[in-house]
């Protein structure tokens, strides 16, 4: 099955990111490589060490030193997931790159299936995992975050949340192109495919270690993903302003009339109305604050121009 479009050297490139994943690399790295190497591809893989603390380093290297088809990115310190998957989309030779997390949550043995579906025409193939094996506290949110972000990219797919995916090349060069900082892979390659689909993939509890998300880190992704994309969010916020005001002036008019109308009401807890009414005010102006805080700290950290990542060494076989 050996099929090589002259244009690339390789013709399938494998991206991983990897923080703090010292358990996991020797099982993932063999079943990879059995995987790989049954299906008869011409493969790479690129590891990118996003500045691990623990041992992650030392097994990757000794990787590569004994696999001529294994590059190690090593960050300077720790970037995110997603600045170590545009670091490794520098390093790519392959004409179909693979992008899957290094905690065998994604088996390496779907890869197969993905490369499948790029041959049938497709841009883009994502996994939708069947049976994912995380909380629900983690898979409630992704459901509504899927609904979003297809319909602010116009691509409708059922999970945005999972990283294994495979992208022809040139999907992957119009995505090194978009230069800014805080930005969500996924949405950005549907941005510039044509052809996606998604197929059913198996899902795993992580192997070894634990999850590098907490709470916090997933908040910040998911408004990276709502800054980035689309300005629905401060459309949002305008109307519900602009219906809360309305709101308040015809509360106020009603208040008026029955006055007029009926007089004092004597012994009404006025007050309280009053409070719950301030309090929803408020509520919604601290948002908004918030919301347009979301944008310029993200604008501020664009007019920055800091690079994405750093890379201190590269292990390349020449
Ligand atoms: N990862 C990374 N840098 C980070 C956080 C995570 O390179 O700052 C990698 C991690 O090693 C794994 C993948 O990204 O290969 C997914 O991370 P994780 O499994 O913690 O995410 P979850 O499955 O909980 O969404
Ligand atoms: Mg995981």
């Amino acid at each position: 099955m050996e099929k090589q479009n002259s244009q690339y050297k390789l013709y399938l490139s494998i991206v991983i990111p990897v923080y703090n994943e010292q358990e996991n690399l020797e099982e993932l790295f063999s079943r990879l490589k059995k995987t790989l190497d049954e299906n008869k591809y011409s493969w790479e893989l690129i590891f990118i060490n996003d500045g691990s603390r623990d041992n992650s380093g030392e097994a990757l290297i000794r990787i590569h030193n004994q696999n001529p088809q294994v590059k190690v990115l090593e960050f300077n310190r720790n970037y995110g997931q997603h600045a170590a998957v545009f670091a490794g989309f520098s390093a790519v030779e392959g004409e179909i790159v693979v992008v899957l997390d290094a905690d065998l949550q994604n088996p390496p043995e779907e890869i197969p299936n993905l490369v499948k579906k790029i041959e049938e025409g497709f841009d883009v193939v994502s996994g939708l995992r069947e049976k994912r094996q995380d909380s629900l506290l983690r898979k409630i949110p992704s459901f509504f975050m899927a609904k979003v972000i297809s319909y602010a990219t116009g691509v409708s797919m059922k999970d945005y949340g999972t990283m294994l995916r495979a992208y022809r090349r040139d999907i992957i060069e119009n995505v090194k192109e978009c230069q800014e900082i805080s930005s969500y892979i996924p949405a950005l390659a549907n941005l510039f495919a044509n052809k996606v689909t998604e197929i059913n993939c198996r899902h795993d509890s992580r192997k070894g270690g634990k999850s590098k998300y907490s709470f916090y880190r997933l908040l910040k992704l998911n408004f990276d993903f709502m800054t980035g994309f689309s300005s629905i969010p401060i459309h949002l916020v305008s109307v519900l302003g602009l219906f809360v005001s309305l709101l308040g002036l015809g509360f106020g008019a009603f208040l008026g009339a029955r006055r007029i109308i009926f007089g004092d009401q004597p012994g009404e807890q006025g007050i309280f109305t009053l409070f719950a009414i301030l309090f929803f005010f408020v509520g919604i102006q601290i948002f908004s604050l918030g919301l347009i805080g979301e944008y310029i700290g993200r604008i501020y950290s664009e007019v920055r121009k800091r690079p994405r990542y750093f890379i201190k060494k590269k292990y390349i076989h020449k």
